[in-house]
């Protein structure tokens, strides 16, 4: 057997290598245009077997051109965190042994991993130690995860089943959300079938949800309800303020849902910044992203409920999950608590970042990327032209230009990503575009923020 794949493996290790060994100087961004990926790629469909290992090296030629070093140490655009060594060693073990992680009778040795996910997580986090738990593609699954379980467990309440009997004649269900929630609630209530959010609450100018206008809004909201909130704006990281809306939604609405989209902030609590995330602990479920700031390599985001019976009853694979409550074997199958069925073995290299890292190293890495980002800010707020537009409470900096106007912006975004020191991307706040830097990497050092900044400022000054 093995010989069949040990040349393979050599060719993929060796480029692997090379690709990991030039990330830290690489030009950051893609070099090859989509036309010329295509020229090398759209080839018809081949009538015979190539060999294997050419296959690869073949593969990894034609496309290193058009990769993006967003798994290095200056790569700063959207929220991409990088891959730790112990995590990348586990995906590729994940990999090879190839187990099907759907159930405990398919892959024994991944469900009792996955068990250990889940009491290091919720150690970690300081969330309820019986929340389930689901290993999932992302924040945006995570999101649909979550508020699928509160779906199933606010019409529960009023006597509806809606695993048995759907949306259709069921009490009427009120969604409320925060002005600046990620645009991946959204569609997670549409994939529900619970449509567009029926109430959105005002944000402050950091993003954060005003929980005296949340008071207002419940003031209205009568039956079965979800309220969305938000731990870590994905432009300016800010936190919704936890405690005083926990507050507000237990005394206006006792009964309603609390989600917490936690998929870049919930790391925090993990961190001496922890503070920032007091009261969340309240919350009935939280959603995370381990390919962000846990950076593991893509892909795996994790859903957190405080309700298991409410959790497996609108996951599981059977209508009516109350078995699971006593039968452990149940409990212990992945695949009643995630959308998915057959799955790889996402516990592995979450379980190899938590076990390289420690404790310790985790609040190190977060620590390290906010001071990093407050570091990068200072340093841009400092020179002329150039203004920081948010409070640098996490790992996110929004930075503005003064002058020239919009078209200014998109031109010194444009400059960067063609100079490869760093890459960032734009964004848009307050109906004005901006350029936006996120630091979510374990490798970025000082100097990799100080070379990012001098870039960052020559392309400013060489843009009319
Ligand atoms: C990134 C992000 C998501 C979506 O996560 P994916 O991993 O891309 O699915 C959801 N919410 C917030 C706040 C995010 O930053």
């Amino acid at each position: 057997m093995l010989e069949h794949y040990e040349d393979v493996l050599d060719e993929a290790h060796a480029r692997a290598s090379d690709w990991l060994r030039g990330l830290a100087t690489r030009h950051v961004g893609a070099q090859a245009t989509r036309a010329e990926l295509s020229a090398q790629l759209a080839a018809p469909v081949p009538e015979t077997p190539t060999d294997a290992r050419h296959v690869i090296a073949e593969l990894a030629a034609a496309l290193e051109p058009g990769l993006t070093a967003s798994a290095g140490p200056r790569y700063f655009g959207f929220v991409i965190g990088g891959g730790l060594p112990a995590a990348v060693g586990a995906d590729w073990l994940a990999t090879a042994w190839d187990q099907n992680t759907f159930s405990t009778i398919s892959a024994p040795a991944m469900s009792v991993l996955e068990e250990t996910v889940r009491t290091w997580l919720l150690d970690l986090l300081d969330l309820p130690s019986e929340a389930g738990m689901g290993l999932v593609t992302g924040g945006q699954a995570g999101n649909t995860t979550c508020l699928s379980a509160a779906r199933h467990h606010v019409l529960d309440r009023v006597g509806w089943d809606v695993e048995a009997d759907g949306l259709q004649g069921a009490p009427t269900l009120q969604v409320v959300v925060g002005d600046k929630r990620h645009r991946t609630i959204d569609r997670s209530l549409r994939h529900l079938g619970l449509g567009a959010p029926t109430h959105v609450v005002p944000a402050d100018d950091e993003g954060r949800m005003r929980a005296e206008a949340l008071a207002d809004v419940l003031a209205g909201v009568h039956g079965p309800a979800i309220v969305c909130l938000q731990s870590g704006e994905v432009n300016t990281g800010a936190f919704d303020p936890f405690e005083d809306i926990l507050a507000v939604v237990r005394s206006a609405t006792p009964d309603a849902w609390v989600h917490v989209d936690g998929a870049i902030g919930l790391w925090a609590r993990a961190s001496s910044r922890r503070h920032l995330t007091e009261g969340i602990e309240g919350a009935d479920s939280w959603s995370t992203d381990a390919h962000k700031w846990l950076n593991v390599p893509y892909d795996t985001g994790i859903a957190f409920t405080r309700h298991p019976t409410s959790h497996a009853s609108a996951l599981g694979m059977s209508h009516g999950a109350s078995y699971l409550v006593i039968d452990e074997d149940a409990r212990a199958d992945a695949i009643n608590w995630v959308p998915e069925a057959s799955r790889r073995a996402r516990a592995l290299p979450v379980y190899a970042a938590l076990r390289s890292l420690g404790r310790q190293g985790l609040a190190d890495l977060v620590e390290r990327c906010c001071d990093l980002a407050t570091r990068a800010g200072e340093a841009l707020a400092d020179a002329d032209g150039v203004e920081v537009l948010n409070d640098v409470v996490l790992n996110q900096v929004l930075i503005g230009f003064t002058d020239g106007g919009d078209e200014r912006t998109s031109r010194i975004i444009r400059a960067v990503q063609e100079d490869g020191t760093c890459w960032l991307g734009g964004s848009t706040w307050e109906g004005r575009p901006v350029m936006r830097l996120s630091v979510s990497n374990w490798a970025t050092t000082p100097d990799d923020i100080d070379a990012s900044v001098a870039a960052i400022l020559r392309c400013a000054a060489e843009t009319d």
